[in-house]
């Protein structure tokens, strides 16, 4: 089966063509990074904007290099949240109009199972139930996998995300957005425990994450350095925030999959991609036990693809949206 999916939901605009949830056969990805950079964050309606001016040439590429047209399409596939709302709408309306025209059902797909299922396309053996640790720009979760569209969320930051915390401390550092690859690139050479900072501990649900305090620290150390003519040693301190953030999920990780009996773990999302939490993530499974899946870095980021993949699954447990399909900033997994 053949399904065309799109991705609009924050600064990445992609389309792409799955075969089966499995076999990438194209994945054209338009990023905007670059032109929100200037503001050093994504500006929702450029954002908006930059989508509606993208996305009908990228079907064509994506259609084009996998070596298919239309009428070999078996459904359209979209993210249809969370995320931005302006920016999500142009996903729906462009897959609505082109499930419509080309006459296939329409299947609704959520981001973050998205994410999940990039794992799907890098290892064909990974089936669930398996624990997955979503971590992006807008969000920071543990999810019980228990079947490919039968999730449950063990905890979940109850302020920021791991990738904005990244980012907001790499803007005062003067760092360009977004700031987690700059700020892995800093810290090379760095002492991770130079900077004291914060481990949060949540009240209620231990599997709970928060990074606000993290965050507010580190940027008060930058800030009173200033104020002082303190010399900062940016590169430490870059290092000692991945270190903060990789506690804050690392072990929760761990903790959630022996709460759930799960032996398998997979991580998704853009700040999968970091080298630390990658590096405590294995030693910590390995210690424990657990398999560990980690996307290759061209999977962390969004992508058209990963919403293929998780489109297949949807579809054949009887998932389909007709032309009433909204798009929501907020959205249950
Ligand atoms: P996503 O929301 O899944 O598209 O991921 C974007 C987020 O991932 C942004 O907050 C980025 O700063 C973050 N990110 C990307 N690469 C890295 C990295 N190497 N280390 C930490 N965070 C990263
Ligand atoms: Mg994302």
């Amino acid at each position: 089966m053949l399904i065309l999916a799109f991705e609009s939901s924050c600064d990445e605009t992609a389309a792409a063509v799955v075969r089966d949830g499995r076999e990438v056969l194209s994945d054209a990805v338009a990023s905007q990074a670059d032109m929100h950079a200037v503001y050093g964050g994504v500006v929702p309606e450029i954002a908006s904007r930059k989508h509606v001016e993208a996305i009908a040439a990228l079907t064509d590429r994506a259609l084009a290099e996998a070596g298919v047209t239309r009428s070999d399409i078996d459904a359209v596939a979209v993210t249809y949240g969370p995320g931005l709302i302006g920016a999500l709408l142009v996903g729906v309306n462009f897959a609505k109009s082109a499930a419509l025209a080309m006459g296939k059902p329409l299947i609704p797909v959520h981001h973050l199972r998205g994410h999940i299922a990039a794992n799907y396309l890098a290892f064909p053996e990974l089936e669930p139930p398996f624990l997955a640790l979503c971590i992006s720009g807008g969000n920071s979760m543990l999810v019980d996998v228990r079947g490919y569209t039968d999730m449950a969320i063990l905890g979940a930051t109850r302020d920021d995300a791991a990738g904005e915390c990244f980012d907001k401390i790499a803007r005062v550092l003067g760092l360009p957005y977004p700031g987690g690859r700059p700020m892995e690139e800093l810290a090379q050479g760095g002492d991770d425990a130079k900077y004291p900072l914060p481990r949060a501990r949540v009240a209620g649900n231990p599997l709970d994450m928060s990074f606000s305090g993290l965050k507010t620290a580190a940027v008060n150390l930058v800030h009173n350095a200033a104020q002082k003519g303190e010399a900062l040693d940016r590169s430490s301190l870059a290092a000692s925030v991945a270190a903060a953030i990789s506690d804050e999920l690392v072990p929760r990780a761990i903790e959630a999959a022996k709460q759930c009996g799960r032996r398998t773990m997979a991580a998704a999302g853009g700040v999968a991609a970091n080298g630390r939490i990658r590096g405590d993530l294995e030693r910590a499974c390995r210690e424990a036990g657990i398999r560990l899946y980690l996307p290759p870095l061209r999977l962390c980021g969004d992508n058209g693809a990963m919403i293929g993949s998780q489109a297949y699954y949807e579809y054949l447990a009887g998932s389909r949206a007709d032309m009433s399909l909204n798009a929501y900033a907020n959205l249950e997994i």
